[in-house]
């Protein structure tokens, strides 16, 4: 079974030490514990904080996810996690192909494919970013630059159950900027029709929007049809700000 909607998972980038990370998961936890309604919450914690906070969600009320994996499954390969070794930590979820990895490590398609195909392979569900630069959406490019990342790392045989696809404008990360919600249907409208035509019961695969949702404008962009959920970068280090984005989802889902 694919993850119940409003799917909304924090990226926290390298950003935390352990105080910070109990912290902001122990606040979580106090939410849950009070509310009712659907939906699915995760965090991507730096690896150093994994182990520590699998041991506060052994109940899998918040999934753990990395923020990369290598493609490899072990050896000599100083400074990369493999993903046994995050599964192992206690995750559920890796992040893989996030601009950040792909224009800051010049991380390519057909690396980005092997990684999430390790991911499957360990058992992990991978979260596979896509998104066009600043450039390319000004010069119309977005669903050509989509249909080619989806095309080359898209891993093989997967199912709604085993992947997640986040559309992130590399330009809206971080930024403060969002495309209008009419650009935002048209795009996943575009995806969700390449997923049907790639994956078997493509409709049921998770397709998140990404780059600068925050408890403000988290219900408008949840309301968009297509939008499964978001993937939230800065807005998730503040645990009662990423809450919030969670029950605006939920709102725009019922
Ligand atoms: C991200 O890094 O995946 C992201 C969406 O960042 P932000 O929410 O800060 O734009």
């Amino acid at each position: 079974m694919p993850f119940a909607k409003p799917v909304v998972l924090g990226n926290w980038k390298m950003n935390g030490l352990r105080a910070d990370g109990i912290a902001r998961v122990e606040t979580l936890r106090e939410h849950i514990r009070q509310a009712s309604g659907q939906g699915t919450l995760g965090v991507c914690p730096p690896a150093t904080l994994l182990t520590v906070l699998e041991q506060l969600l052994d109940n899998r009320e918040i999934l753990l996810g990395g923020q990369d994996c290598s493609s490899e499954r072990q050896g000599a390969f100083t400074g990369d996690i493999s993903a046994d070794m995050l599964a192992d930590a206690g995750c559920q979820l890796v992040i893989v192909g996030h601009s950040e990895r792909r224009h800051g490590h010049g991380e390519t398609d057909e690396l980005v494919r092997a990684k999430a195909e390790a991911a499957v392979a360990a058992g992990l569900i991978p979260v596979l970013c896509i998104g066009e630069t600043e450039a390319e959406w000004e010069d119309g490019e977005t669903i050509q630059v989509l249909d080619g990342q989806l095309d080359g790392s898209l891993p093989e045989n997967v199912t709604p159950d085993s992947l997640i696809i986040a559309y992130e404008p590399v330009w809206a990360i971080g930024t403060g900027r969002t495309p209008s919600t009419v650009d935002i249907a048209r795009t996943h409208a575009h995806l969700r029709a390449r997923l049907r035509e790639l994956v078997p019961d493509g409709d049921q695969v998770r397709l998140l929007y990404g780059g600068s949702v925050k408890a403000d404008n988290a219900r408008e962009i949840m309301g968009v049809p297509e939008v499964d959920g978001v993937l939230v970068g800065g807005a998730s280090l503040d645990a009662e700000q990423f809450w919030a984005i969670y029950t605006a989802g939920q709102a725009a889902t019922t």
